[in-house]
């Protein structure tokens, strides 16, 4: 098998690459995802809060996928969903898994929309054993709001970026008690406009310049040790559920080892972490129309 173009992941960011390649000349583009439906993290992030930039109105997640993914209907990009990229050889190959089994694919030009990922708890130095009753943010988000899970009743949130904001007030709406987000820094990391929409009307406490020492719980985590950066001091709290926020790292695996060569690109949270999906998508974008007027018919 080949194609022209081969975009690896079909979030906002390779949904755009795509749509302005196409718009750029391409006719033979293979948009692939191993998830089952288009959007990438969005259909997981039912808040609203997206796309002011670009449609000038505040969509949720869902919404925004819908508005990028129906505008793919009118290409003859193809879409393959349920397929994952293995692997990409420095001779222009992918291995492809699908239900059918492996194929192999010639490109002549690849576009990485990998997404992020998250970092974890194991990043840390902290004491302890791993119980049940940790998430990710992510995860959290992904359980509750695609498969209606119920996570646990007293949560921590560990770290004060967007991500943790967010899962906060979701926990709260759900309700759950939601008893601090904890912060390393002197100061909460998330955007303004989350601190006012998420955490003030909920009177959910941010403590600052404290950080998780120790996990306890058989089992099940059942507290953790709180440190006071400042004063050393360290006090118990009790918690079911530990939900952690510690950031996102671009994820570029699959092209580790391959340099830097003239057939790759990089667009979306792959090649660096945005706050805001117009702007992976104006990035992404970029990167479509250059590689996509290369490869002109
Ligand atoms: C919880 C959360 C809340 C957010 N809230 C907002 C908000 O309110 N407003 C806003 O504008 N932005 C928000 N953002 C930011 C925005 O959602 C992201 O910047 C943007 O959606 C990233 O798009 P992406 O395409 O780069 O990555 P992703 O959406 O992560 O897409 C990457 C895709 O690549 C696929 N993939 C990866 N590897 C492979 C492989 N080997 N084979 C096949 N497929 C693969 C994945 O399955 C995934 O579908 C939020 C982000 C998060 C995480």
């Amino acid at each position: 098998m080949k194609t022209e173009l081969l975009i690896v992941g079909a979030g906002a960011a390779g949904i755009a690459a795509a749509l302005s390649a196409w718009e750029a000349g391409c006719r033979d583009i293979l948009l692939v995802d191993r998830r089952e439906k288009p959007g990438g993290i969005l259909p997981q992030c039912l808040h609203e809060g997206f796309g002011l930039a670009t449609y000038g109105m505040e969509l949720s997640g869902p919404e925004y996928t819908d508005r990028i993914t129906e505008r793919l209907a009118h290409t003859g990009v193809r879409l393959a969903l349920g397929t994952e990229v293995l692997k990409v050889r420095g001779d222009r190959t992918a291995v492809l898994s699908d239900r059918g089994g492996l194929t192999e694919l010639h490109f002549e030009r690849l576009i990485l929309a990998a997404g992020c990922r998250e970092r974890s708890i194991g990043s840390l130095p902290v004491a302890g054993t791993r119980p049940a009753g940790i998430f990710t943010a992510g995860q959290a988000q992904e359980m509750m709001n695609l498969r209606g899970q119920d996570l646990g009743r007293e949560v921590l949130i560990l770290g004060s970026g967007d991500l943790g904001l967010i899962m906060a007030r979701q926990f709260v709406l759900a309700g759950k008690h939601v008893i601090a987000v904890i912060e390393k820094e002197s100061r909460c990391g998330g955007m303004a406009r989350n601190v006012r929409r998420c955490i003030e009307p909920y009177r959910i406490p941010i403590r600052c310049r404290t950080t998780v020492s120790a996990i306890h719980g058989e089992g099940r985590i059942c507290g953790v040790t709180l440190r006071h950066l400042d004063s050393g001091a360290e006090e118990l709290l009790p918690c079911d559920t530990l939900v952690t926020a510690l950031g996102l790292i671009p994820d570029r695996e699959l092209v580790r080892g391959l340099g830097d060569p003239d057939w790759l690109f990089l667009a979306g949270n792959c090649h660096r972490v945005h706050d805001l999906a117009d702007s992976a998508v104006a990035e992404a974008e970029t990167v479509g129309t250059r590689v996509g007027g290369e490869l002109a018919v």
